[in-house]
């Protein structure tokens, strides 16, 4: 017997209302270690990078080094000022490019911009949603200098791929860890893997703040060196006792609070425990869901392991039995059918990152950077047949599942999975009779100054 009839179609919800409360599902998670950290602050006068000695970022940057493994770290205002940084810092210079997944947040495509920089689009590996080292081989030219690897959704690129594209042409290889916090390839941390390595702690970040804040990893001294002068005007502050305002080279204003520093720092100190109740919760769910005809779930190669960031499911309508529609329109009437049964899918992203209107109209600052590199390469969607057929067929849940205490929500997520699955013919039907158009060919996103 099938359960009652799709909440979408007037059944009832599989999951009733407000069961996701906020002791479950809420984050970050915030407790009175947070509180008396962040009032510590307050009352300690001592707000910014600046403050010499054991202020709360030095700790934050002395902790987070020793946890990722590599001999520095830097606290920095964002992510994304953490990327711009880490192109400056490594030498990135303006007219260059540096490969960039096609699918990402838009961060990763902008930072490279800001430093003039070209960013060059790679697809993604299907499979594992991060760039594809045959890919990035096929998009090395002259002017390539760097591969920025984003470890997507929490799980490690293939790093040894990588590192094989970027040592045959003497790229640099810099990791967006934004997304990646305390995942492993084989037997070491995100942040270790590269050359230089930036961490977000946006609120929504496996290890968050309570607000904005970055971090960046490297090894090597000099670079870590010219990370601590960009981040502060070009000032070197380190081992003076009095500001000489010389600004070395050209720089603007990218530290890290210490507030910001001290919630973190709370939150350092139970990322593993977080991390070990999420892999737990999510495995669980994972296993359920494997079961289901055509749900393909996220990925995990035996030589890394997953910080579960983001939970991206792939549709495979042939597999689901579903013939005579679009992949698209399964995924669409899907997010409706499981959003009314209270599952709070959306997609993470609408398009690959070269579609954006941004990127694609070349406008950047005044032309720059593509007029440096004189690149005039008119970028289309089906460049990325991985990331237009992962963006079509798939659906993400975010955020909500990051509390340790999320197990029984995902349980219900997972029972009301199942419950969509065995009304698969509803959804059949439903995705029959709609119309896909691509987000990227809607009106928001193309643009009449598109250079032809
Ligand atoms: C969040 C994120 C960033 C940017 O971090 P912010 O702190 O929000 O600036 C960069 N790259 C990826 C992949 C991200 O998810």
């Amino acid at each position: 017997m099938t359960a009652d009839k799709l909440a979408l179609f007037g059944g009832t919800r599989a999951i009733p209302p407000r069961r996701a409360s906020r002791d479950l599902v809420g984050w970050p998670v915030i407790t009175d270690a947070e509180r008396k950290a962040v009032l510590g602050v307050l009352d300690s006068g001592r707000y910014t990078s600046n403050s010499t000695g054991n202020g709360e970022v030095q700790l934050l940057e002395r902790e987070w080094a020793a946890y990722v493994g590599t001999a520095h770290a830097a606290g920095i205002a964002n992510g994304t000022a953490a990327l711009e940084i880490a192109l400056a810092a490594a030498g990135v210079e303006p007219g260059s490019e540096v490969l960039v997944p096609a699918l990402s947040f838009i961060a990763t495509a902008v930072a490279p911009v800001h430093r003039l920089v070209v960013p060059r689009f790679v697809d993604i590996d299907p499979d594992t949603f991060t760039m594809d080292p045959a890919a990035a081989r096929a998009a090395v030219g002259p002017r390539t200098r760097a591969i920025i690897a984003v470890h997507l959704h929490g799980l490690p690129c293939d790093m040894a791929g990588l590192r094989a594209v970027a040592d045959d042409h003497g790229l640099l290889l810099i990791e967006d860890a934004a997304q990646a916090h305390a995942a492993h390839y084989r037997g070491r941390r995100t942040g270790s893997l590269g050359d230089i390595a930036a961490f977000s702690l946006n609120v929504v970040k496996n290890l968050p703040t309570c607000g904005e804040g970055g971090l960046l990893n490297t090894d090597d001294e000099q670079t870590h060196r010219r990370i601590l002068r960009l981040r502060q005007f070009g000032e070197d502050l380190e081992g003076r006792r009095e500001r000489d305002y010389i600004s070395r080279e050209l720089a603007g204003n990218a530290k890290l609070s210490a507030m910001q520093a001290a919630f973190t720092r709370c939150q350092l100190a139970r990322l593993d425990e977080y991390h070990a109740a999420r892999d737990r919760n999510v495995r669980a769910m994972l296993t359920r869901l494997d079961a289901l005809p055509g749900l393909r779930t996220p990925a995990c190669p035996p030589d890394r392991t997953h910080a579960w960031h983001i939970l991206r499911f792939r549709f495979d309508p042939a597999a689901m039995g579903i013939d005579g529609a679009h992949p698209g329109a399964v995924r669409a009437v899907l997010q409706r059918a499981l959003r009314a049964e209270g599952v709070p899918v959306s997609p993470y992203q609408l398009a690959p990152l070269p579609m954006q209107r941004a990127l694609r109209t070349r406008e950047g600052f005044g032309g720059y950077p593509w007029l440096l590199a004189d690149d005039r390469r008119q970028e289309e969607a089906a460049d990325y047949p991985h990331t237009v057929a992962v963006l079509e067929d798939s659906l993400t849940l975010q955020r909500l599942h990051l509390n340790p205490n999320a197990g029984p929500v995902l349980r219900d997520w997972a029972g009301a999975f199942e419950k969509v699955w065995e009304h698969r013919d509803a959804v059949a039907t439903a995705a029959r009779s709609m119309v896909y158009t691509p987000a990227w060919h809607g009106p928001d996103w193309t643009s009449a100054e598109v250079p032809g």
